[in-house]
């Protein structure tokens, strides 16, 4: 078995397909080598090695490699000149982690590797710079220390043991910038933190290089089930057993001087889509200096500086003085970055997210990988790829993360409050949105209230959690290519970062900004779009919808076979869902309608009656509101076809429960408190789920099921009469025999028929029932021989087959899901394999009888994409879920198709 895969001097072992063994980043260098991009030369051990790795430990997997990984090294040291471990010469390493997708600082790098006091020295003689080496050698005892030995801060509150030291040495000398220090204050600060490391681990820090070597190998297969990576495998559902590889690569150095650099750039806009060339710089600064904030990055491009230097309120010559592009500062260094960004999008023909490093007038790129990005700009790149002739339109489809859409429809700020809004602050806006919410200063306190701004000075990987948790995210320091920013952009959270005039106080947990104190709990608000922060809350409305979108929702039309249709109760939902291009309405629950305080008392007189005389009384009351609420739904949706489901739920939902309100409805109905009391008692029910409810209700009580039927029928004739279409499907709910639906089809055809001798007039109508109970699956052939439709009812169908109460399963569902007993939450996630089961079965036995039956679901699990795809491959006419679903769930049923 091949274990490790070679890369550099333009050849590769490997290519970009090899992502699932070889790392994203691994795939990736192999690729760029290939095709001529200058990467520093290096290797990859494979991902298959992680999986022997925790399996078989450490020793076994260091004496599987061992061989392999000395050729590796051998042949990076031909190709560079220099020879690891050696005190005149040293060859200096790069350990990085690389999972198949990409984690962003989700696992450890080691830089600087192959670094101990006496190759330091051949450092300070090869390269005559003493400044360089020994800052390069502290940076490897503070990574190695971290990432290897876990030297961390003992308290959130607490500075990196590394940092404080420096902190403190900088306090002395009285300095400000890393870039500060003498060459024996660096000199100095590797002594201290070589100590420190014997302090706190009671260990010499590793003087030989293989040593070094083979602790950083391994720290990095233990990043993969670090808590950090762990979570963020959770958050995308990724499976545990992917393992990372590790790439082992020749440094190139960015902290040589003035005439060196290192950076991260973006072949496009990641928050907007923008086909702008895009990135941030650091000189004299080494790998994540620029991620991590150290100091305020410098722009790629003179267009992307003057646009920061308009935010940040600096003037035009301030800029070109102290703050100049790369394109300005290095133009040939820039026109070479610039002509493989356009080779490598087009290569890989998407937007690419680069890193690269300047070492003495010589570039370098060291990661390239398809970008993370925004909701919106997800959509744009993919509109403006298609019309580039980059990608055709499957692929445009393929491309589109239905679960991504939803940021695109999350509410945006009121233009007239963003006219009276008090701007406290500006920052830069590194992911847009709208985000208000209560100050918090630490992650892992972003639930502290329920809704929250992360502030901070900076974010790093262990916020990722809290990040994730709070509505928005500020930060103090940083640029557009900030750990904060790219994370936020992937999350699609609002961000603002690199706001310079905030003073975040951990200690005190309070913010000040112009002589001003904002305290944890208190309220602002963030537009990620401009970067203004704002104070206290302000008001928000429905987004506007881009152009881009709605050519991604024409597309979904050409290619799914499926239809979407909504969940709708009111006229309002039945609107916006037409608008996200529901092509009908699966679900109308009409018990909702009844929840209103105006009706809610007919109805509770209706449920109190004793007598079909006083149910009737009751019902003639409900008759009219019912009928005007279909008439609202039948016209919003303008000939599209309309399942309405009859009364579903148990009618002790509908009784007060309270004395007060019982006393009301006792004096209101004049009967005395302890009849309604009495009855209340009578209504209620050990297990209300499987008691008396669905179409139980309209089998012992018809008139219910008679009442319903007319306002149906009445407000499709009503619209009739207006020159308005309308197609009415009648759902029976809980089925488990075929009688009870016959009793009900009856009760329902002859009210229309009756209706239809009253008005001289008639429409068409479909009678069909839900398929919720397992039973009703099972004998679904004999249903579907008076059913005109089946609609899958898989909320209850899930609760039913796993027999989990939905209203209590709350108490063993997460301890379920932590300890693995089950992968995901069934209501969320239908359950292909086992209540899938009846979904196929219960489509195969109803087309059997009807081979045209017309079959859907509705049910949470209809906007759900995975579910979706099932539904289409089940073979179902459409999906039904919530309006705001409805766009993911047509691009999830045009990607089954294709
Ligand atoms: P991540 O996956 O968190 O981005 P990387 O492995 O890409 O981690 O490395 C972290 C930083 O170190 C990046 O800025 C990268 O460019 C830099 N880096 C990694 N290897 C080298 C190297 N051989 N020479 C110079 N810089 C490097
Ligand atoms: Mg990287
Ligand atoms: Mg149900």
């Amino acid at each position: 078995k091949k274990r490790v895969y070679l890369f550099g001097d333009k050849k590769a072992d490997g290519n970009s397909k090899l992502k699932n063994l070889l790392g994203g980043k691994g795939a990736n260098l192999a690729e760029m080598s290939a095709i001529g991009i200058p990467v520093p030369p290096g290797f990859t051990i494979t991902t298959e090695v992680c999986t022997e790795y925790n399996i078989l430990g450490k020793d076994s997997v260091i004496e599987a490699l061992k061989e392999n990984v000395q050729e590796a090294i051998a042949s990076i040291e031909k190709t560079m000149g220099t020879k690891f471990g050696d005190s005149e010469n040293p060859l200096l390493i790069s350990v990085r982690s690389g999972a198949r997708v990409s984690m962003p600082g989700m696992m450890d790098t080691v830089l600087n590797l192959g670094l101990n006091d006496e190759a330091v020295m051949g450092l300070v003689n090869k390269t005559n710079n003493a400044r360089f080496a020994w800052d390069s050698y502290r940076r490897f005892i503070q990574m190695y220390g971290g990432v290897v030995l876990g030297m961390k801060p003992k308290t959130k509150e607490d500075l990196d043991p590394f940092e404080e030291i420096m902190e403190h040495l900088k306090d002395k000398r009285n300095i400000v910038l890393d870039t500060e220090f003498t060459v024996q204050d660096l000199r100095d600060l590797v002594y201290d933190f070589k100590d420190a490391v014997k302090k706190q681990t009671g260990h010499d820090f590793p003087t030989d290089p293989w040593d070094q070597l083979w602790g950083a190998v391994m720290a990095v297969f233990d990043s993969w089930n670090g808590d950090r990576a762990i979570y963020y495998r959770k958050m995308h559902g990724y499976p545990s057993d992917w393992g990372t590889a590790v790439n082992v690569q020749a440094m190139v150095f960015g902290n040589m001087g003035d005439n060196s650099g290192t950076g991260v750039c973006f072949t496009r806009d990641a928050a907007t889509g923008e086909n702008i060339f895009n990135g941030e710089y650091l000189i004299d600064a080494q790998g994540e200096d620029v991620v991590a904030g150290v100091r305020t990055p410098q722009q790629i491009t003179k267009l992307g500086s003057q646009r920061w230097a308009e935010l940040a309120k600096i003037e035009e010559t301030d800029r070109a003085e102290n703050y100049p592009s790369l394109e300005e500062l290095m133009p040939t260094i820039y026109a070479e970055l610039n002509e493989y960004q356009h080779k490598l999008e087009k290569h890989y023909c998407d937007m690419q997210d680069m890193e690269f490093t300047i070492q003495d007038g010589k570039l370098w790129i060291l990661q390239t990988r398809n970008g993370k990005r925004t909701g919106a700009a997800m959509v744009k790149i993919v509109i403006e790829l298609l019309k580039e002739g980059a990608i055709d339109e499957k692929e445009a489809l393929l491309r589109i993360e239905p679960n991504k859409l939803e940021e695109l429809l999350h509410p945006v700020f009121d233009t007239n409050a963003l006219k009276r809004a008090h701007v406290i602050a500006q920052g830069l806006p590194a992911s847009p949105g709208a985000a208000t919410g209560q100050l918090v200063f630490f992650a892992d306190e972003a639930n502290k209230f329920k809704n929250t701004i992360l502030t901070r000075i900076e974010t790093s990987p262990e916020d990722l959690e809290g990040m994730n948790i709070a509505k928005g995210i500020l930060t103090a320091r940083g640029g557009m290519t900030s750990h904060a920013a790219v994370v936020a952009r992937g999350m699609g959270k609002c961000c603002v970062s690199g706001a310079g005039a905030l003073k975040i106080d951990y200690k005190n947990r309070v913010l000040r900004v112009d002589g001003k104190e904002y305290h944890e709990g208190d309220w602002i608000s963030l537009n990620g779009s401009t970067g203004n922060i704002i104070e206290g809350k302000v008001a928000t409305m429905e987004p506007e919808l881009s152009g881009e979108f709605g050519e991604i929702m024409e597309l979904t039309n050409k290619y799914s076979t499926m239809q979407v249709r909504t969940n709708a109760d009111t006229p309002k939902d039945a609107r916006i869902a037409r608008n996200f291009g529901a092509q009908g309405i699966g679900l109308t629950r009409t018990e909702h309608m009844f929840f209103q305080v105006d009706r809610i008392k007919a109805m509770r007189e209706m449920i109190l009656a004793d007598t079909v005389k006083g149910r009737k009384h009751a019902l003639e009351e409900l008759l009219p509101m019912q009928r005007d609420d279909f008439e609202g739904i039948f016209e919003a949706m303008q000939g599209l076809p309309v399942t309405v489901r009859l009364l579903d739920p148990p009618l002790h939902e509908f009784v007060p429960h309270q004395m007060a309100t019982q006393k009301e409805l006792a004096d209101e109905m004049h009967i005395s408190l302890s009849a309604v009391k009495n009855k209340v008692a009578e209504l209620e029910e050990f297990n209300p789920m499987l008691g008396h409810r669905g179409c139980r209700l309209g089998n012992t009580y018809p008139e219910i099921t008679e009442m319903q039927t007319r306002a149906i029928i009445e407000a499709a004739l009503n619209l009739k009469e207006r020159g308005i279409e309308t197609k009415p499907e009648i759902m029976v709910p809980l089925i488990g025999t075929v009688n009870e639906f016959i009793e009900q089809e009856k009760i329902i055809r002859s009210t229309a028929n009756k209706i239809f001798e009253e008005r001289n007039d008639s429409i068409d109508y479909l009678v069909g029932t839900m398929i919720e109970i397992p039973r009703a699956a099972l004998m679904a052939d004999k249903i579907a021989k008076h059913a005109d439709f089946f609609s899958f009812g898989t909320n209850d169908l899930t609760q039913m087959t796993f027999g989990y109460s939905r209203d209590d399963s709350g108490k063993f569902l997460n301890v379920y899901l932590e300890k693995g007993i089950l992968t995901e939450d069934p209501f969320e996630v239908l359950d292909q394999e086992g209540v899938g089961q009846l979904v196929i079965m219960g489509t195969e036995r109803g087309r059997s009888t009807k081979p045209n039956l017309k079959v859907g679901i509705c049910g949470e699990h209809g906007g759900e994409p995975s579910s979706v795809e099932f539904c289409n491959k089940t073979g179902m006419n459409y999906v039904s879920c919530s309006p705001f679903r409805v766009p993911i769930a047509r691009l999830a049923a045009a990607q089954a198709a294709i």
